[in-house]
């Protein structure tokens, strides 16, 4: 029997997360206060932040920084994550590549943001924090966060997109089970949201405005810090554990990947499986390929353009120097509410205009096609998200086909979609529109 799913035991799961931003060709641009306009240093990062996650930000000399003890306890209740062939997929394409998925929807929550709410509840437990507050799209950074939380003993304020909080409810149940208080955003509860609100009465939330309203919470309320699904790049370290892992699965497949594709709404599951592979490229001068699946939709890869820009909609955050499609960029109403974001991490942007990766955009309806049809080769139900970076992998397997390419194609399986159904349920009843950027 061929052999189909790769673990490693428990004495091989790294111990380190990977610092890329040791080995960067170009280093990125400074993070700036937006009203002095000077770099903003770890000082004035902790005044938001835990102050661990503010030197991790700025780190640009540590190449392994050391997942504590705590951290790595939990962790090994589902880690590692199998990395799987999907001979099921490649069989039902009838493609000659050799395609490998990291599935990181086995996580207790379902998916890859467990890997960094733990490591952040940990360092705001350990620096005597006893409120967190955060936002949340669908659901999955704040389902995370809620049991990190709870783990640590941290009391945690979500603020969740309307229209999500809306039309998911379970997710947001899932919040409420671990313990946490979930705030539909805009809310009347914060300044930013009142402005919001009072501009545009029925706004519908988007991530940058749920990141306003968590940090102004963060602000007024005593021994309690912010913390960020995505975009930043401590957030991008505790997520190479996925790629450090994949890296030496693939060694135990015996096979090293051409190209490494993930969906990208602000980086990190992008960031995680590509940066420990990217290494080798920067490093030794490795041909591989990096692709990053976002949606048409929200194409800040594509057609964004590299400029400072806020990472949410009120301005509290420093100003990052990113591809941003304007922090008041409202994207449609796609499924994939974790793509829904106006701009791309610091350290990708940094790697995009350096040409080591290269965006990808893809329409929801092709999106859903291709998580329907590995659901029926693999059995998974993948995240509407993750549906993104699967349909990215069949553009190239089939291109693989198309020129008898034997490639070896990884991709991040971000999360599954089980608590995503009534998407699946309107694409099946052929009620998803594309709605590409600018039309
Ligand atoms: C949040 C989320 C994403 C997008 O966030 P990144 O930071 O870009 O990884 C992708 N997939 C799933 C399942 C998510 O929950």
């Amino acid at each position: 029997m061929k052999q189909k799913r790769y673990l490693l035991p428990q004495e091989e799961i790294p111990r380190y997360w990977y610092n890329i931003a040791a080995d960067l060709p170009h280093s990125t641009m400074p993070m700036l206060d937006p009203v002095t306009r000077k770099p903003v240093d770890v000082e004035s990062l902790s005044k938001i932040f835990c102050r661990a996650c503010a030197e991790q930000e700025l780190n640009t000399t540590d190449r392994w920084i050391p997942i504590p003890e705590p951290v790595l306890e939990k962790y090994s209740y589902w880690r590692s994550t199998p990395l799987v062939r999907a001979y099921g997929l490649e069989e039902a394409l009838g493609t000659p590549a050799h395609i490998y998925f990291k599935n990181e929807s086995v996580s207790p929550i379902g998916s890859h943001k467990l890997n960094s709410a733990l490591p952040q509840a940990y360092y705001c437990k350990q620096e005597g924090v006893k409120n967190i507050t955060t936002e949340t799209g669908a659901g999955q950074w704040g389902a995370a966060l809620s049991y990190a939380a709870s783990v640590f003993g941290l009391e945690a304020a979500v603020y969740q997109v309307k229209v999500s909080y809306e039309q998911k409810p379970y997710r947001r149940n899932i919040m409420q089970v671990f313990g946490a208080q979930v705030t539909p955003s805009p809310s009347m509860s914060t300044r930013a949201g009142k402005d919001i609100l009072t501009a545009t009465p029925n706004h519908q939330g988007s991530l940058g405005t749920a990141i306003s309203e968590a940090i102004e919470l963060a602000q007024m309320t005593p021994d309690c810090k912010y913390v960020l699904g995505s975009t930043l790049s401590h957030v991008a370290l505790h997520q190479t554990i996925v790629g450090l892992e994949a890296e030496k699965q693939m060694a135990l497949a015996g096979e090293y990947p051409d190209t490494v594709i993930a969906c990208f709404g602000g980086g990190s599951n992008f960031a995680g499986v590509a940066f420990p592979f990217m290494r080798h490229t920067i490093c030794e001068g490795r041909k591989t390929r990096f692709i990053a699946a976002e949606p048409d939709s929200c194409p800040k890869l594509t057609k964004g353009r590299f400029e400072y820009d806020f990472a949410d909609e009120a301005g509290y955050t420093p100003l990052l120097p990113m591809f941003t499609l304007g922090h008041d960029f409202r994207p449609a109403n796609i499924h994939a509410g974790g793509l829904r974001y106006h701009g791309a991490g610091v350290i990708v942007s940094q790697l995009l205009k350096d040409g080591l990766m290269e965006g990808m955009d893809i329409g929801q309806t092709e999106s859903f096609k291709s998580g329907v049809l590995f659901a029926r080769a693999e059995g998974i139900i993948p995240a509407p998200e993750s549906c993104h970076a699967i349909a990215a992998a069949i553009r190239e397997a089939l291109a693989c086909k198309r020129d008898g390419r034997e490639d070896v194609i990884l991709f991040n399986l971000s999360g599954h979609g089980l608590v995503d159904m009534s998407a699946y349920d309107q694409y099946l009843s052929g009620n998803i529109v594309d709605c590409p950027y600018g039309k």
